[in-house]
């Protein structure tokens, strides 16, 4: 995700700026010129503003498909998240821009060539005119497809990396222990993002067990509720997790004060184990310590006739059992693989 701060896509405004700059910065002297006359001189000069016109939207097409490539590359989740966002189809888009980077050689040769035919001044003139509309145009055509590029790597660019071998993701209702739990979890200090296209936050840690890396991360505001009460902008934040995640853990709250009820908690269950389709959703019961034996003992039968597999309880405040639903996740992940 460093490398998205790298990339520099530019704008049709821009491009057209930088174009005017280096043509102004050619002379009778840089394209050695000056000892020509009349015609002569000026098709020379034309020439070399049309060269590095058409090579100035060649390399900056070739950014964009740069940037658009980079994202293909960082994996279905930014991918996705990417295309849902921008609207943008990365692969016809990929193909729009090649096509346009050759076409661009193709007017750069096309007119240069009608530059030095051109039997007059007049004459050199149009064809200069012609061949930089036409070699402006083509990246005029793409820019409302570039400045989303554009937009979309800056978002990507807010977020931290959660680069690591597995990636689960810990969802649960508001105030239930997700972060206290993520922390618990993984050592070093997590790292704080922004949610790409939100407003919303993204807190990773990094666990480094036997099997590799394991990613936690946790997205206030977006695993928290039903779909059914979610807007737009929320269902596809919600979608993208589907790719990010190889698992979920999802975290009941056992505290009978608990802000939301068990029955509202179940159903944000449902949504998250609907969205995780076949990858495994690890159900927590967090805050055991403030239940009594038997009480605990009654809550979790009750959740755990409602919720297929094993329902781990821990304490994340208290630190119990967090060594137990460590080897759960990594059973599950790894479906009972030795270590590498
Ligand atoms: P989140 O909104 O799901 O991320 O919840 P937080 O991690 O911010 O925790 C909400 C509140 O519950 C905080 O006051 C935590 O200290 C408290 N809390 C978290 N885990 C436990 C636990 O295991 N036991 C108790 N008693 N409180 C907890």
């Amino acid at each position: 995700l460093e490398e998205f701060k790298r990339v520099r896509v530019r704008s049709f405004k821009e491009v057209y700026a930088l174009v005017d700059e280096k043509m102004r910065s050619i002379t009778d002297k840089s394209v050695g010129a000056r000892r020509l006359v009349g015609d002569e001189k000026i098709r020379r000069v034309l020439t070399a503003k049309l060269r590095v016109s058409c090579e100035t939207v060649r390399e900056e097409l070739e950014r964009v498909e740069e940037a658009v490539s980079l994202v293909k590359s960082m994996g279905e989740f930014y991918a996705k998240l990417f295309e849902l966002y921008t609207r943008l189809d990365l692969d016809a888009l990929l193909g729009k821009l090649r096509r346009s980077r050759r076409l661009v050689g193709r007017i750069e040769e096309d007119y240069a060539s009608r530059l030095r035919s051109a039997g007059t001044r007049r004459e050199a003139v149009a064809s200069f005119r012609e061949g930089l509309g036409r070699c402006l145009s083509l990246y005029k055509r793409l820019n409302r497809d570039v400045v989303r590029v554009k937009q979309g790597v800056a978002e990507l660019a807010k977020m931290p990396s959660v680069k690591g071998d597995y990636v689960v993701v810990i969802a649960g209702m508001p105030q239930v222990g997700k972060s206290t739990l993520l922390s618990k979890l993984t050592r070093a200090k997590p790292e704080i993002g922004m949610f790409p296209f939100t407003t919303k936050t993204i807190i990773v840690g990094h666990w480094e067990s036997e099997y590799g890396t394991v990613v936690f991360v946790d997205t206030p505001g977006i695993l928290d509720r039903p779909v059914d009460e979610m807007n737009e902008i929320e269902l596809k934040a919600v979608y993208a997790v589907k790719y990010l995640a190889d698992a979920a853990i999802y975290v009941f709250d056992a505290n009978p004060n608990s802000y939301y009820s068990l029955e509202q908690q179940l159903k944000t269950y449902s949504t998250v184990r609907s969205l995780l389709g076949d990858k495994p959703v690890i159900a927590v019961l967090n805050k055991v310590d403030v239940l009594r034996e038997d009480e605990l003992e009654k809550l979790a039968r009750e959740l755990g006739e409602k919720i297929p597999g094993e329902l781990v309880r821990v304490s994340a405040l208290k630190e119990l059992n967090l060594d137990y639903l460590k080897k759960v996740v990594l059973e599950k992940l790894t479906a009972g693989k030795r270590p590498p």
